[in-house]
């Protein structure tokens, strides 16, 4: 049985400042009061699935657990048809330097790989996201958002974060990075996994 969110305090379990914005804008709706992980002192629990929703139930769990809260997260990423799928579930790592993340340097990863096998244009990607709202109980429902795309070279924009400079979405004329963050917000993976979350447990 699905079960709806009833309380009236949620934490955010991220420490993703780009989500978080993302987020809370798309909760604000609700009159739910929010607080991140990252201002409750959590640590991040290692993501060791090899799924977005394996891991998205890794990090909504921890947060329940260690708060006593409902807890919801985010697990996404990028998904790139001819790198068979990759970065994926992975996607934050490509980013990694040891000294923080480098998305310039992800995504010209990405860039130099589909170059390197020549694959063909256009460079189908997509980008997805699972959210997971858990209770301290151990009770969790998950939903799943996609945005079908293609890559595109140089980066373009500033708005966003992550991979959003080389994500052109279907049908559009600018990439993520590009896009007025309310438009981003209303059409992103994360705002349709969103709506679920919302039709099933908040409405
Ligand atoms: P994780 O879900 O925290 O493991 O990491 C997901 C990674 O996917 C983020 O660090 C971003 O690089 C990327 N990502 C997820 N959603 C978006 C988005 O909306 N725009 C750009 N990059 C994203």
């Amino acid at each position: 049985m699905t079960r709806k969110f009833d309380g009236e305090k949620l934490v955010i379990a991220s420490h993703n400042k780009g989500k978080l914005r993302e987020i809370g804008d798309l909760l604000a709706p609700f009159g739910v009061s929010v607080v991140s992980a990252g201002e409750l002192g959590l640590d991040e629990p290692a993501e060791t699935e090899d799924t977005f929703a394996g891991n998205a139930r890794i990090k909504a769990h921890y947060a329940a657990s260690e708060t006593g809260l409902p807890a919801l997260s985010d697990d996404s990423g990028i998904m790139v048809d001819a790198l068979d799928g990759d970065p994926g579930v992975y996607t934050a790592d490509w980013a990694e330097t040891g000294q923080g993340r480098d998305f310039a340097m992800a995504m010209t990863k990405v860039w130099t790989q589909l170059e390197e096998r020549n694959a063909p244009e256009p460079r189908n990607a997509a980008f997805y996201a699972t959210l997971c709202l858990a209770w301290p109980d151990g009770h969790d429902e998950i939903f799943e958002g996609r945005v079908p795309g293609r890559v595109v070279w140089p980066m373009r924009g500033e708005n966003g974060f992550g991979f959003d400079p080389i994500f052109l979405p279907d049908g559009e004329t600018q990439t993520f990075g590009e896009m007025d963050p309310a438009r981003k917000h209303a059409m992103s993976h994360r705002a349709r996994a969103f709506a679920k979350l919302v039709e099933t447990c908040f409405g």
